[in-house]
């Protein structure tokens, strides 16, 4: 997401940035390649004049003909103004008093169930709210069983299924059991459709009537672009949002709809969908996705990921064995099997300052989740006394370590090679006295 975007705009930077002073022709030469790159990303044209305008704007200003680092301002200046039209004001949901309904609205196929059951396992665990999710979906066969089963993967609570029934009598069957069995939120699931038709907008502003949502959420599919932005403007128009949430930002969408969606409908993006799994949705951070763009990175979503997968208890313990200098075999696969989780190295990278110039060179030295399993397998074919002390391990060992994982000799030698780096700078950490420290920020 978002790749060539970034290339067109590191350029343009590059080469303003290389100049000592900036005159006005430079400025509007820039803002030429900047419409460009917005376009290609299918940025919508509304959107891209107003955008430009306003960085041109202030760009040929005081405060960058005068500045000591022009190229540098512009930047400044496309961020701030990146991050005003994904829209600067908090995205959180707003729920009222318990039971809370979220209307989940959407295109078939846009990922709107797989997201009620994304949210509701979110609410379940980051915020503790007892959820209820019920599916008014009567159009799509097994829609209803669908969302049974992702509730269950979510340990969600869900509607039973009554067959036969329509989606205003489902809906009045939640808001009971929500109320009667002290549900928070209660999420609504509706049925969409191919493409936008009267008698879906009629059932859902039926539903919303009678349910009166908190939020009524769009759910839109950032692979589709402008299909994505249009659909909402309708919707809004229709029966009234007051949010988005983007799917498939894990994709290789070019951007468009993620930078256009406020602008074209008002209304902002509150989650965005970053894979299949269950755990794959997360708020939006207008400010994180502008620097990520302009190729800053994104280490403080970064930095949340890994305190959320991170188990805390295996941390805690790690930082102890450390602190006592004894780093063995099964702390290492501890620790690659945290970092697995973390989305391997390609996730972690993905999101660190100025990677995209590096991406190549990355693939090239193969860091890839497939090393990390193979060194956990290498790991699970020692003995248990092999783990504990690595000084164990003679050329015969290693031999049927190698078989048992299904590795090499070498794959072994590297690893091994590996833990004794690591051993020898926590010996040395520890002397500084900083493992404390560093650990006890939990990471
Ligand atoms: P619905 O028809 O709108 O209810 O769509 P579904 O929830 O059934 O989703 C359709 C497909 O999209 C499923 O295979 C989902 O796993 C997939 N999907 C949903 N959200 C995302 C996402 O954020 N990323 C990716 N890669 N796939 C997603």
């Amino acid at each position: 997401m978002f790749e060539s975007l970034t290339t067109r705009l590191t350029g343009v930077f590059d080469r303003l940035k290389r100049r000592g002073a900036l005159s006005e022709s430079d400025v509007a030469e820039a803002m030429r390649e900047i419409r460009i790159a917005l376009l290609e990303a299918d940025v919508a044209l509304p959107v891209v004049k107003d955008f430009v305008a306003k960085v041109r704007e202030r760009a040929v200003g005081q405060e960058v003909i005068k500045s000591i680092t022009p190229g540098q301002m512009v930047v400044k200046i496309v961020h701030d103004e990146l991050v005003a039209i994904l829209g600067s004001e908090s995205s959180e949901l707003r729920l009222g008093s318990p039971p809370a309904v979220v209307l989940m609205a959407g295109l078939q196929g846009s990922g709107k169930t797989t997201t009620s059951a994304k949210l509701a396992r979110r609410l379940r665990s980051r915020e503790r709210r007892k959820v209820l999710l019920a599916s008014l979906d009567t159009q799509r066969p097994a829609a209803q069983t669908q969302l049974e089963v992702l509730a269950r993967q979510s340990e969600v609570a869900s509607l039973p299924i009554i067959p036969g029934q329509g989606a205003l009598d489902i809906t009045r069957r939640a808001l009971d059991t929500a109320r009667r069995e002290g549900y928070d939120v209660l999420i609504l699931d509706t049925a969409g459709r191919l493409s936008i038709d009267d008698a879906l907008m009629e059932e859902l502003a039926a539903v919303r009537d009678l349910a009166r949502p908190s939020e009524t959420l769009l759910v839109a599919d950032a692979l589709t672009g402008q299909d994505a932005v249009n659909t909402a403007r309708i919707f809004h128009e229709r029966i009234g949002i007051t949010g988005i949430v983007l799917t498939r930002m894990d994709g290789d969408a070019r951007g468009g709809a993620a930078l256009s969606m406020r602008h074209v409908t008002g209304q902002p993006i509150k989650l965005v969908g970053t894979g299949e799994k269950l755990d794959a949705l997360e708020p939006f951070h207008p400010e994180r996705i502008a620097s990520r763009i302009l190729d800053m990175g994104d280490v403080v979503s970064l930095v949340e990921k890994a305190a959320e997968v991170v188990d805390r208890d295996e941390a805690e313990k790690l930082a102890k064995k450390l602190a006592k200098g004894s780093f063995d075999l099964s702390d290492l696969r501890t620790q690659l099997q945290q970092m697995r989780k973390m989305g391997g190295m390609k996730g972690i990278l993905g999101k660190l300052p100025g990677i995209q110039k590096v991406q190549k060179q990355l693939e090239e030295a193969n860091i890839d989740e497939k090393l990390l399993v193979r060194q956990c397998a290498i790991i699970d074919s020692m003995t248990p006394a092999e783990r504990r002390n690595a000084d164990l391990i003679n050329a015969s060992r290693k031999r049927r370590i190698a078989a048992g994982s299904g590795t090499t000799v070498q794959d072994v030698n590297r690893l091994l090679k590996q833990h004794r780096q690591m051993q020898d700078m926590m010996k040395r950490m520890k002397k500084m006295g900083g493992l404390q420290n560093l650990f006890g920020r939990g990471l």
